[in-house]
């Protein structure tokens, strides 16, 4: 126990974090070019925002939500989602007060559900998500529909799949439900348990049940897109039209129906094909009637999450190497007594940009230069006598096996030179 982490959680090495580091830049830079800017919520919220936020019809709330008394005896949870947060920073900090829409993104926000850990499905995950709060116009859905699918496409991810839907909005959707449920009802004993359940619940999530026998029952239900109100259907032409425009594939599927309450009119999901099945990478869609519900001003939004450790299992299937940048560019190794030496040339080093490191375990000088190959340093520093009297380093190019000697106040020069050309 002592030494195994929670089921269904999962450590990110020192050896592997720089994929994460690498993702995160990405995601930076594809939110920051759109004028997203970056929030943080706390991990923890009162449990009242999620059951409010994300609604208690839905499986998040029903199962798999880590709820907890703290010791004020007040129910905490830890986020199951990202969204609900993101609304309560938003009207706790007035944002809506200012300029609309109110852009905002989220990384690496550590998200639980007590799920059954598998493939791709864990109990702590984390996202990447975007909001935008205020603004109604099916251009702001189709910016985010966009921006996802080229960050996905330019870390080297291909046969994305694009699905769009519209499941209406507190109009149209009644009348949908009911046209469903009939649909359903004459089929209810071929339905899965859970879906049993969803039938009274949520009939809308039996559309996007993952058991077999379900999706074979479901395949001519009824569709929302023939029973959407005007509006709804305008906002779904506009959304197509923005999409064919920019020119990104994308699919119409009846079927995304999302598995969050607070969903309205758009929804969407951005999937590939792995060898376990489809992989849903990214989900969102928009949610005009969720501010309102959390005791805000009645402000429409639209939003997505993206799940970090997804995107990093794509590029493995899709066999995508990121870039590991060296741990040291320069070791620098000592003789004898030179440890002073050494160490002082490593803090200048450092000093001037480079990373740098020396032996800290009394290792022999053969051991220290074993040592520094295994660490992949491109430059081995030598310290003995003729260097530590004349204040200069001899250093090997480990690549080439050039070695040159120069004084220490030069060594970083000449090394971010060679590396970087000068920069
Ligand atoms: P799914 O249908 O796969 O359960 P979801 O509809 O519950 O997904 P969202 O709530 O929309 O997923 O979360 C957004 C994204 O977060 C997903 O598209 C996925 O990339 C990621 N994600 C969701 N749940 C998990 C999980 N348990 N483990 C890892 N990633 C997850
Ligand atoms: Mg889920």
């Amino acid at each position: 126990m002592l030494t195994q982490a929670p089921r269904g959680t999962r450590d990110v090495l020192p050896t592997e974090s720089y994929r994460w580091q690498y993702l995160e830049k990405k995601m930076r830079e594809a939110a920051a070019l759109a004028g997203y800017r970056e929030a943080r919520t706390p991990v923890f919220e009162h449990t009242e925002l999620f059951l409010r936020g994300v609604g208690d019809t839905t499986d998040i709330v029903q199962k798999e939500m880590y709820t907890f008394k703290d010791k004020g005896d007040r129910s905490i949870t830890l986020k199951p989602e990202g969204t609900a947060g993101a609304v309560r920073l938003f009207l706790e900090s007035n944002l809506y007060a200012g300029a609309l829409p109110c852009k905002l993104y989220y990384l690496n926000a550590p998200i639980f559900r007590y799920e059954n850990p598998q493939s791709g499905r864990l109990r702590e995950h984390h996202q990447f998500g975007l909001e935008c709060f205020g603004a109604s116009g099916a251009t702001a859905d189709a910016e985010l529909i966009i921006l996802a699918y080229h960050l996905l496409e330019s870390l080297g991810i291909r046969n994305l799949k694009v699905k769009i839907n519209s499941i209406g909005c507190p109009n149209c959707r009644p009348v949908y439900h009911r046209t469903l449920k009939d649909y359903l009802a004459d089929r209810f004993d071929g339905l899965c348990d859970t879906c049993k359940e969803r039938f009274d619940r949520n009939p809308l999530r039996v559309l996007d049940c993952k058991e077999k026998k379900c999706r074979e029952l479901t395949k001519d239900a009824p569709s929302m897109l023939d029973l959407l109100c005007d509006e709804c259907r305008d906002h779904f032409a506009a959304l197509q039209e923005c999409l064919k425009s920019s020119g990104i594939p994308f699919e119409v599927d009846s079927r995304i129906v999302r598995g969050l309450d607070y969903y309205t009119k758009t929804v969407f999901e951005l999937i590939t094909a792995t060898k376990d099945g489809e992989l849903t990478v990214c989900g969102g869609g928009r949610y005009d009637h969720l501010i309102e519900q959390v005791g805000g001003p009645d402000l429409p939004a639209v939003g997505f999450g993206m799940g970090l450790e997804r995107v990093l299992m794509l590029l493995d299937s899709e066999g995508v190497t990121i870039p590991e940048p060296p741990q040291y560019d320069i070791f620098v190794t000592y003789m004898g007594t030179h440890r002073m030496a050494a160490f002082d040339a490593v803090q200048r080093l450092r000093a001037e940009g480079l990373k740098a490191d020396m032996d800290h375990c009394g290792r022999s000088l053969k051991a220290q230069f074993k040592y520094a190959n295994k660490t992949g340093a491109r430059y081995t520093g030598v310290i003995g006598d003729e260097e530590a009297e004349t204040g200069s380093i001899k250093i090997k190019d480990m690549e080439t096996g050039a070695e040159t000697t120069v004084p220490t106040s030069e060594a970083a020069e000449m090394i971010r030179k060679a590396v970087w050309g000068g920069n």
